[in-house]
């Protein structure tokens, strides 16, 4: 089954070809990042407009670049949330048509599902069941993944999601958006030992997260060091990048392995926009061998928002044997424990 996968959940515009027999054969994304520099922040409006624009060419491309034709295409999987309404709806009506005029089926995917599968796309896939850390921009979540849309949100964070720290400990660096990769890069000059952050959440049981308390730490020591350009030293600022990781790293850590015992599974799997964090990908790795665990992350394109993951996912779910009828549905928020789980899947 060949499949034509649409991810415009949010500021990325994703297009690839997944074919179930092949594997991933060719894959484009367009980033909005520029569009929305000067406003600090994805502007929902701006985002729609620029997918509209964006979709076809990349489509295109796309094919040729698989050199696959129209008539080869069996089904079209998009992003139906959760994420921006505008942006999602863009996509859905678009893929939608598209499949109308093939004449093909069109299945609307869950964009944290697609995260969540991204890892199997490389060479050395993971097997179910397995333990996931779904960290991005909106999302920290702990998932006790059964099997192909069998899952359990096991822990979560109570404010904001691990990406959205980085973006905002970023924002008061004066590092430019997104944060996640801007902060890793100033670390790596960061002194250890300086500044220790505060690990939030983990002398108390269970699996979920809070981030809040830290950004608040952050924007304190940033204030307290402040010179006369308005922010600390070019040193102090990489220390405080450094801290800043580390204390998030640190926790994510510490919950995984916890998360690795009370499920008793031996695979770890993180995705999402966070899992590209070098020093996060290594302290996992190095605690979870301690007690006998792998893990398993994808590429760091994979990462982020693509659409590769939402080929794979959709091609998942059609081998299955699921489809939809053929109103234009998307959900901006959509919780993935209610997913119908599949008894014949494939994987
Ligand atoms: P969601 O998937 O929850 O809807 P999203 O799609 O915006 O949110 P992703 O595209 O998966 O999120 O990931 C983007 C996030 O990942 C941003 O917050 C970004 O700062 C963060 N990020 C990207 N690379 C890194 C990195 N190397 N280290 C830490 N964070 C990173
Ligand atoms: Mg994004
Ligand atoms: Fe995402």
């Amino acid at each position: 089954m060949r499949v034509l996968g649409i991810e415009t959940s949010c500021d990325e515009t994703g297009v690839a070809v997944y074919d179930s027999e092949r594997g991933l054969l060719a894959h484009n994304l367009y980033s909005q990042v520029a569009v929305h520099a000067e406003y600090g922040g994805v502007v929902p409006e701006l985002a729609s407009r620029d997918h509209v624009v964006k979709l076809l060419p990349l489509v295109k491309e796309t094919l040729a670049e698989s050199q696959t034709d129209t008539s080869d295409i069996d089904a079209i999987a998009y992003t139906a949330g959760p994420g921006l309404i505008g942006a999602l709806m863009v996509g859905a009506c678009f893929a939608r048509s598209l499949a109308f005029a093939w004449g093909c089926e069109a299945l609307g995917v869950h964009h944290m599902e697609g995260h969540l599968l991204a890892p199997m796309l490389e060479d050395k896939p993971p097997e179910f069941p397995f333990v996931a850390l779904l960290v991005s921009g909106g999302h920290t979540q702990l998932v006790d993944v059964r099997g192909l849309g069998d899952y359990d949100i096991i822990g979560e964070s109570l404010d904001d999601a691990a990406g959205e720290a980085f973006d905002k400990a970023a924002k008061m660096l004066d590092l430019d958006y997104p944060g996640g990769p801007a902060i890793a890069a100033l670390a790596k000059s960061g002194t250890a030992n300086r500044f220790k952050f505060p690990r939030p959440m983990v002398d108390r049981p269970g699996l979920d997260f809070s981030f809040s308390g830290l950004k608040t730490y952050t924007l304190n020591t940033v204030a307290e060091h402040k010179t006369e350009t308005g922010l600390p030293d070019d040193q102090t600022c990489a220390d405080i990048a450094f801290a800043f990781q580390e204390a998030v790293v640190q926790t994510l850590a510490i919950k995984c392995k916890r998360a690795i015992e009370q499920t008793g599974y031996k695979t770890l799997v993180m995705a999402g926009g966070v899992s590209a964090n070098i020093r996060l990908r290594e302290l996992l790795s190095e605690n979870l061998k301690k007690v006998g665990a792998s893990v398993f992350y994808a590429r760091n394109e994979f990462c982020t928002d693509n659409g590769a993951m939402i080929a794979f996912a959709g091609c998942q779910r059609l081998l299955a044997g699921q489809s939809e009828p053929l109103e234009v549905h998307v959900r901006p928020r959509w919780d993935m424990t209610q997913l119908p789980p599949l008894d014949n899947a494939s994987l």
